[in-house]
């Protein structure tokens, strides 16, 4: 495809003009493939999903913890070319850990499409992937907020939120995605430091937000929380990693239960193999990057996109009837 038709696509699908740092973050492979990204702008027209996405083997790759989309081959696909809003989450304010890549991107990118205000967290090291999500966010015309920082303090966690209330001007839709997954062959190599640095992003900070946010959520208002098929079918090499999405998955209930009477609705996503920075970063081994998502009855890894919708449906009001539930996206394996 000409460098022409790229952009004029991209204005089609995306509306998002022709920034530089937009033009970053579009996948190679939806570039690549006209085939797959016309019948992905085209909803009315069927698509096949074994062919939409990039199937092992992968080549072998490596990033320091916590990894960037953009240094990722292929590229993760976010929905940056392909998500098209109708007015869903309009009006509403969303935090998002997590929000410079991954599901949280996908999240993030969908939201603001759907006419929503978004702040994002992120760590430091992060901020290159979470620029490019703030130039996405402002280019469907929304607010879009970022506020890096370290969710394993709890000083933080409270200032995050108190930060996006401010900047959001209220609070209504909290997603806590972000997560630490490091990949250890037995439990002997899992250190005390491991252990609690996995406990603390993945337990302690969403039990932190919550608690700092619940005093702003009006009724109407949505949490969401990523757990994972490792909380029902846990890998042998995820020992603390898999413990923590069986306990998001406990509390998602458990909240839902809670706050069902004040009008606020708790629900959670379970991925299934997702091609995001999480795993080329320490959370698989390169035998098991090689062949990503090949185990599933798809014969390939999800793409962070596909996972948007579920996302934007249980933050969306029409949604109202949706509490304590968790949501799956497995190519065909991974749940109870
Ligand atoms: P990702 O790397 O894109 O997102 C994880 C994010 O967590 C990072 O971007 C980072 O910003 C954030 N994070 C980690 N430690 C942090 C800290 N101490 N402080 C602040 N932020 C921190 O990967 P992803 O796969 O999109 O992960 C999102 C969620 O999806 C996680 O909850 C993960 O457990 C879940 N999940 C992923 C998969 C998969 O195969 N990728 C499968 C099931 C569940
Ligand atoms: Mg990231």
């Amino acid at each position: 495809m000409s460098e022409e038709n790229k952009m004029s696509r991209r204005k089609v699908l995306g509306g998002l003009g022709a920034s530089l740092a937009v033009a970053t973050v579009l996948p190679a492979f939806a570039a690549a493939d006209s085939a797959s990204t016309s019948a992905s702008s085209a909803p009315e027209g069927l698509q096949d999903p074994t062919t939409m996405y990039p199937k092992p083997p992968f080549k072998g790759q490596s990033q320091p913890w916590p990894g960037l989309a953009s240094q990722m081959e292929p590229k993760p696909d976010h929905g940056e070319t392909s998500y098209k809003g109708s007015g869903r989450l309009k009006g509403r304010k969303a935090l998002i850990t997590g929000g410079d890549s991954g599901m949280g991107r996908a999240a993030a990118i969908a939201y603001a499409r759907e006419g929503a205000d978004v702040a994002i967290n992120y760590l430091p090291a992060e901020e290159a992937d979470a620029k490019e999500v703030i130039a996405l966010i402002k280019a469907a015309g929304r607010k879009g907020i970022a506020i890096p920082g370290d969710l394993r303090d709890e000083a933080f966690c409270v200032r995050l939120v108190e930060e996006a209330v401010r900047g959001l001007g209220g609070l209504d839709i909290l997603v806590n995605n972000a997560a630490r997954q490091q990949t250890r062959k037995s439990i002997l190599d899992v250190t005390s430091a491991d252990f609690d640095a996995t406990m603390k992003t993945n337990i302690y900070a969403p039990f932190w937000t919550t608690k700092a946010a619940l005093p702003h959520l009006k009724p109407g208002s949505a949490i969401i929380a990523t757990t994972s098929e490792q909380a029902y079918d846990p890998s042998p090499d995820l020992y603390d990693y898999a413990q923590t999405k069986a306990a998001t998955m406990n509390y998602v209930k458990s909240l839902a239960k809670q706050l069902a009477s004040k009008g606020i609705r708790v629900n959670g996503v379970a991925p299934g193999p997702i091609w995001t920075p999480l795993q080329v970063s320490g959370g698989a081994t390169q035998e098991k990057l090689k062949m990503f998502g090949g185990q599933t009855p798809m014969g390939r890894p999800g793409q962070p996109v596909e996972l948007a919708s579920i996302y934007v449906q249980l933050a969306a009001s029409d949604a109202s009837y949706a509490t304590g539930q968790v949501y799956g996206s497995a190519g065909g394996g991974g749940q109870p």
